[in-house]
């Protein structure tokens, strides 16, 4: 199938790479044309692992573009799969979701064909039918359901695995009102072999917001227990391997530690409660759960302080600036929040991460331009006596912190093993 993806960011990449690999051939459009010129070099924009082989191996099956016209008229289906960032007070922001049904509506104008839009984005209960279809009418002049067809298809890859992910899902939700649409898309998704749920558009969308507040309320939770754990001299680690063997509960995802960032989980957990309070309701859980999560980095700071008092005129070295391992994504990382409370307090801060540097030094200029970064993890280790963990990269497990004090937000076996003064966050 020919297939248009708006926005080649980390979901619309890795999502139009994974249907090139399944065999279809795939036109992004983008706005940023740094982003555009690196996927017409077979040069991916962001790190994820295996994308840049798969880029090298189709080029010719894809290519990037700015121009809507261009990607509508020559696929069948457009996938919208732009950014939903918070507003300030964290409500949704929609204005890339508006701009693209925009422009695809006016391209959709002059399509002959029956065309599918499908909204990968992920955005609240209603959106697909009462903002974007709007707009996709009112620019097109034609009408939803009849003269296009339109879907709602959330996104559950994480990143870091993104591409492993989008080609062996857990399951694939597919939020539909018309047949013709369904079609195309179970067509699309055949090769795929996961359960695949059919379901109306609003449901789909609520399907994405239930699944990541479950996910993170699940980490707020063990890091909870895991912060009682520790004042008892318990390993939570222990305890959640225990709880998880229930087979109710399931062991994944269940580490205690300093808490989840991202771009999903802080964004949509905070869109979910200001939604819920639009409603008149008052979601307690939710609000807890973000509540702990903004905690939880701070533990690696009290525990720091219980062994270096005194942080004025210290160098700190800090493991990790992604928010997890194996991305160069810096959103909402753990890291901002340890790395600032660690200069207010007046000490110097030396940095190493494999692959997020860079990005952490432009997205955060009020504390990215006043850390020091180091070319290796053993470089940190060789000016600094004082460690924090906050990311876990495989290969910080091959330094020898032999003689450090470390403390540690993601559990290294080796500096557990070999420091000389440890702390685990939660263990
Ligand atoms: P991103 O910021 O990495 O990418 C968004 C891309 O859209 C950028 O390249 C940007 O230049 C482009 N863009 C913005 N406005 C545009 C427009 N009008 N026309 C064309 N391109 C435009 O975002 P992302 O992380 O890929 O997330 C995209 C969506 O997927 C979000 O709704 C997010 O919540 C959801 N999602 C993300 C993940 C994840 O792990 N990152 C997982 C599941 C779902």
């Amino acid at each position: 199938m020919r297939v248009s993806v708006v926005g080649s960011g980390y979901v619309g990449l890795v999502t139009g790479m994974g249907f090139v690999k399944l065999g279809n051939e795939v036109i992004f459009v983008d706005i940023d044309y740094k982003k555009i010129h690196a996927i017409n070099n077979a040069q991916p924009p962001i790190y994820e692992e295996g994308l840049e082989e798969l880029m090298k191996k189709f080029k010719g099956k894809y290519h990037a573009t700015d121009d809507y016209r261009e990607a509508i008229l020559n696929s069948e289906v457009t996938f919208i799969a732009v950014g939903t960032p918070s507003r300030e007070d964290g409500s949704i922001d929609l204005t890339y979701v508006k701009q693209a049904s925009r422009e695809i509506g006016k391209a959709l104008k002059e399509k002959k064909d029956y065309h599918v839009i499908v909204v990968k984005s992920t955005v609240l209960p209603g959106t697909t039918e009462e903002v974007v279809k709007p707009l996709l009418e009112e620019y097109s002049g034609k009408k939803a359901f009849k003269d296009f067809g339109l879907a709602m298809n959330p996104e559950f890859l994480r990143e870091g695995v993104a591409l492993k992910d989008f080609l062996n899902p857990d399951r694939i939700v597919i939020g539909v009102q018309d047949e013709k649409t369904k079609k195309v898309l179970e067509e699309l998704y055949r090769p795929i072999n996961a359960p695949k749920l059919i379901t109306n558009i609003k449901t789909a969308e609520m399907i994405k917001y239930a699944s990541n507040a479950f996910l993170a309320a699940k980490i707020s939770f063990a890091n909870e227990i895991g912060n009682i754990c520790k004042k008892l001299g318990i390993d939570s680690w222990k305890v959640f391997e225990g709880v998880g063997l229930d087979h109710r509960i399931s062991p994944h995802f269940f580490r205690t530690g300093i808490g989840w960032g991202g771009s999903c989980f802080p964004k949509d957990t905070r869109a979910l409660i200001k939604k819920a309070e639009e409603l008149g309701e008052d979601p307690m859980i939710l609000k807890a759960v973000v509540e702990v999560n903004e905690r939880q980095p701070l533990k690696l700071i009290e525990l720091l302080k219980k062994h270096v008092p005194e942080l004025r005129g210290k160098t700190i070295g800090v493991l990790g600036l992604a928010f997890k391992p194996d991305t160069d994504d810096v959103r909402e990382t753990r890291a901002y929040i340890v790395i600032k409370a660690l200069l207010e307090e007046g000490a110097s801060v030396i940095a190493y991460d494999p692959k997020a540097m860079e990005n952490f030094r432009k997205f955060y200029p009020d504390v990215g331009g006043r850390v020091e970064y180091a070319s290796s993890g053993e470089e940190v280790l060789e000016r600094t006596e004082v460690l924090l963990i906050v990311t876990e990269w495989k290969e910080f497990e091959e330094l020898d912190y032999s003689g450090k004090i470390v403390i540690d937000g993601r559990r290294i076996k080796a500096a557990e093993k070999n420091a000389k003064i440890y702390e685990g966050v939660c263990w």
